[in-house]
């Protein structure tokens, strides 16, 4: 949906400076995301619609926090591990989630790799001696199919096992046909990665996306982030969980969010993190328990948070 559009849906949003706020960071509402969102408090709104917040420098900013350009070997490729290999496929989203830690990110000419870059990336890949692939972004799958297919083809047989990273279930679930299914479930082992924050998110159009895949065979696991005023509260968080397992996707990571300039609004101290934590823990079963983790600035890669019965 256009500014006009959006503007005329969610009245509050005259107040915020779009131009400025997009030139950070674009702005972009599918209808099938936020359509039926309405209230300011509504966790698809909070997450993607743009404030002025986002342009306040906060004393707490880390512009790489997880460390990514001290481990990037070469362009649209990180490695933080002997046995992985990220490769991001594109800097474009279907949505542009405004907690995202990537914000390096303009419209137009360097929002994909050129065709020298994309082969010296699956080169890399192939000749790395890992066991997986993780195609991420930007969203892996606001690129074709057969340009995915491709990315898929071109590491393999060296690399067997895939994890594709992407929100698109969630934020563009008409995303997932069955053209894509049969691609991805041809192409096993292949893992489905997807980001769900809230239960609010599980709309009957996402449902119906996350069946396609498990139907099919095709693993699907949940990573979230804990963040401020979306799901900072062991409540939302179980039923999240609860939620997800019904629909056989297994709820993997709990994310504490990372310090990205621009996000200050949704962060949450460790410290709360760990409360929130030690009582979903008691909330849930340990099928429907997501491990806490941290992806620190140093680039050494994620580690669980240790959380003990108090928090
Ligand atoms: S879809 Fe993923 S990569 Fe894209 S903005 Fe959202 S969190 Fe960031």
């Amino acid at each position: 949906m256009g500014r006009a559009e959006a503007s005329g849906r969610f009245p509050w949003l005259a107040a915020v400076d779009w131009e400025a706020v997009s030139s950070v960071f674009p702005v972009r509402l599918p209808r099938g995301y936020v359509g039926d969102a309405h209230t300011p408090g509504d966790p698809r709104l909070l997450t993607a619609l743009p404030a002025n917040a986002e342009l306040e420098a906060d004393v707490g900013d880390i512009p790489d926090p997880v460390g990514e350009q001290a481990r990037s070997p070469l362009p649209w490729v990180v490695r933080k591990h002997e046995d992985r290999v990220l490769l991001l496929l594109t800097k474009r989203c279907h949505v542009y989630c405004r907690f995202c830690f990537r914000r390096d990110h303009q419209p137009g000419e360097g929002e994909d790799p050129s065709d020298v870059e994309w082969g010296a990336m699956l080169d890399y890949a192939r000749a790395s001696g890992a066991k997986e692939v993780i195609l991420s972004g930007g969203d892996p799958l606001a690129v074709t199919d057969a340009r995915l297919f491709a990315a898929i083809d071109g590491v393999r047989p060296e690399v067997p096992v895939i994890r594709v990273h992407t929100r698109a279930p969630i934020t563009f679930p008409s995303r997932i046909t069955a053209k894509l299914v049969e691609g991805l479930r041809a192409r096993a082992p292949v893992w489905v990665f997807v980001h769900v924050n809230h239960p609010a998110e599980l709309t009957a159009e996402v449902d119906a996306a996350l069946a396609r895949l498990v139907d099919a065979g095709v693993p699907v696991v949940n990573q979230s982030v804990l963040l401020r005023s979306v799901n900072d509260d062991a409540a939302t968080l179980a039923a999240l969980s609860h939620a997800l397992v019904e629909r056989r996707v297994f709820p993997y990571y709990l994310h504490h969010p990372d310090a990205v300039p621009g996000n200050a609004a949704f962060r949450v101290p460790l410290a709360e993190g760990r409360r929130i934590y030690a009582s979903l823990r008691r909330m849930v079963s340990g099928l429907a328990l997501p491990t806490y983790v941290m992806d620190p600035p140093d680039g050494s890669g994620k580690f669980a948070i240790p959380v003990d019965a108090s928090g």
